[in-house]
């Protein structure tokens, strides 16, 4: 496995593989890797037959610079992870390679990012949106695996390639997560014990939700008013959005009548978590 930390140098190792006749799967992560990490790096040896991580904590995407300090690193560890994984590279930029001294461009994808996490995180997903588009100019791999955990970043991140027309293919990979149902997140490190069960209320209102979905209830109304009731549960858990949108466009709806995203943030105790899932009849 090689460690690449030059912009210069990760597009010559891709444009070697290219000649090569070899396919990149590339997984872009902000590291402090886990379970739900490494399965998307299985998932992307099963698509190419070279696999790049990049582990880049973007600053650009930091709304609140307390949270981007108390961002989980461990560099070493998810190195012997990628190891582990048979990753052919790691690609590990400093901040000043990525963002050198004059640089001044900005992506912006409009409205699918308004709602949910944009509405809560001034601009976020132009920050995404930005490093994204730049680590895809430096890897040139043929698709990226992206995890539905973060289900509107993914939405943001295709409509981009389509409208950007970026010839690379983007894979979407399902919500890892522990046995007891809490989506795994490297921010999961910070929760002390009670907060860890008090997480757990973001699953069960998704699971209540999806019963009654599952009984014929098509109301959004009535299916959030079931969903705040679970969050009543746990008065220590503060919500900072919960909705049903279309889970395409992700505009917002009165009654469901195709794919919907059921997505939620919320803080437990200073860590803020996200959840999603689709109800979908199909
Ligand atoms: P992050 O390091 O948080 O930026 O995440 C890197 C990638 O891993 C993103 O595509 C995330 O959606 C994905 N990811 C993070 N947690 C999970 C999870 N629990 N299940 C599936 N994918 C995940």
């Amino acid at each position: 496995m090689q460690t690449i930390r030059n912009v210069t140098e990760m597009q010559q190792w891709s444009h070697q593989q290219h000649q090569a006749g070899h396919k990149i799967a590339f997984v872009p992560t902000m590291g402090a890797l886990h379970a739900g990490h490494i399965s998307l790096i299985t998932y992307a040896h099963q698509h190419a037959d070279k696999v790049v991580v990049s582990i880049f904590v973007n600053p650009l995407q930091f709304d609140n610079p307390e949270d981007l300090k108390k961002y989980p690193r461990g560099a070493e560890q998810d190195l012997l992870a990628c190891e582990a994984e048979g990753v052919d590279v790691v690609f590990m930029p400093t901040v000043e390679e990525m963002y050198p001294d004059g640089y001044q461009t900005n992506v912006q994808v409009k409205e699918i990012t308004q709602p949910l996490c944009g509405a809560a995180r001034a601009g976020h997903f132009d920050g995404v949106a930005t490093v994204v588009l730049k680590l895809f100019n430096m890897v040139q791999a043929n698709c990226a695996v992206f995890g539905e955990k973060d289900f509107q970043q993914l939405a943001m991140i295709r409509r981009m390639v389509m409208d950007l027309n970026l010839p690379l293919e983007i894979i979407p990979h399902p919500i890892v997560r522990e046995p007891d149902g809490l989506a795994l997140s490297s921010r999961n490190q910070r929760l002390s014990e009670t907060e860890r069960q008090q997480a757990l209320v973001l699953w069960k209102s998704i699971q209540q939700i999806q019963q009654k979905f599952a009984d014929g209830e098509r109301d959004v109304e009535t299916l959030l008013a079931e969903a705040h009731a679970v969050f009543q549960t746990e008065p220590e858990v503060s919500l900072d959005y919960l909705e049903i949108r279309d889970a395409t466009s992700l505009t917002s709806i009165d009654h469901i009548t195709g794919p919907a995203l059921l997505a939620m943030a919320a803080f437990v105790g200073s860590v803020r978590l996200i959840d999603n899932c689709v109800l979908s009849a199909r």
